[in-house]
């Protein structure tokens, strides 16, 4: 291993809307080891924000998880439950810049245009205060990432998305202002994560300039799919990692991240998984595909 580079930081940052499964593991050991193979940080950080959809105890099914697999953290976990008055000061500042504005538009209006707003609330005058969601204003151009894993990817806003929300009505912070406010507070440098996150990374790009924010290096690994094609999800129920089983989950992953693990890791106790991952890393391996479908037991 190189020296340690404090420079580096990653994190996983998982929703505790149920237990770990072995999509989440993907992220989370992708993640940690292409930290750890360049001697950085790995942060934590639990995306707490919707407590009507977070089981009592999830987050720390997720921890313990975490542990036997041994995939220790740095520092102590964030939870953005903590962060509210941080997303109220940025959503301050993108205000102050006349970047957002309330829209009061309903549910029906909003599922009838197919995923891309159509900017209606823009240029009305503001409604009421309450009941609105707030959205912020997407510049017309096209955002282009350079992923270290599935190369270029180009977005244009306004015909490929529309204007977003940051706050929606019922007050909830959405996921894209409160990922940009905690990457930046927390100094992260590298992202690594689900390919179903790729068409959220302009968003989140547009939202790191517009606040002034340095921008991380982006890399989005293909998801597991059951044989439906269906990302692993608890909707699709896909299994909940077992903790009697760390080692087989922990193998089946590097293969599933074509890191070629030798046959005999496979019973080998974790923590000499990961020793092994972390030297023998590398992301070249890790296939340009969205998706990879992955049978039973995980699925
Ligand atoms: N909390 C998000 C999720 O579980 C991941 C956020 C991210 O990695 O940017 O899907
Ligand atoms: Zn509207």
């Amino acid at each position: 291993m190189t020296a340690a580079s404090d420079h580096i930081i990653g994190r996983f940052a998982p929703s505790p809307s149920g237990a770990l499964h072995f999509g989440s593991l993907l992220a989370a050991l992708a993640s940690f080891l292409d930290i750890r193979a360049r001697g950085g940080q790995w942060l934590l950080r639990m995306e707490d924000l919707d407590p009507a959809r977070e089981p009592a105890g999830a987050a720390d099914q997720i921890l313990f998880l975490l542990e036997d697999l041994c995939l220790t953290w740095d520092g102590p976990v964030l939870y953005q439950s903590q962060r509210l008055d941080a997303y109220e000061a940025a959503l301050t500042a993108l205000t102050k810049q006349d970047l957002t504005y309330p829209c009061d538009c309903s549910r029906q209006r909003i599922r009838a245009l197919g995923g891309i707003y159509d900017n209606h609330c823009r240029d009305r005058p503001a409604p009421p205060p309450g009941n609105s969601a707030i959205r912020f204003k997407v510049p017309d151009q096209t955002v282009v990432i350079e992923d270290r894993i599935q190369g270029p990817y180009r977005q244009h806003l306004q015909h490929d998305c529309g204007d977003f929300v940051l706050r929606r009505r019922d007050g909830l912070i959405a996921y894209q202002l409160a990922v940009v406010v905690d990457d930046q507070w927390q100094g992260v440098t590298d992202i690594l994560r689900g390919h179903d996150l790729l068409d959220s990374t302009p968003r989140q790009l547009t939202l790191q300039r517009a606040l002034g924010y340095s921008q991380p290096v982006y890399a989005h690994i293909p998801v597991a799919t059951n044989h439906r094609g269906q990302k692993l999800s608890k909707q699709h129920f896909a299994r909940p990692l077992r903790r009697d089983s760390a080692s087989e989950y922990l193998y089946q992953a590097l293969v599933f991240l074509r890191q070629r693990p030798p046959a005999s890791l496979r019973q080998a106790p974790p923590a000499e998984q990961v020793t092994w991952a972390i030297a023998h890393w590398d992301i070249q391996h890790v296939p340009k595909l969205a998706t990879i479908p992955v049978t039973s037991p995980f699925s």
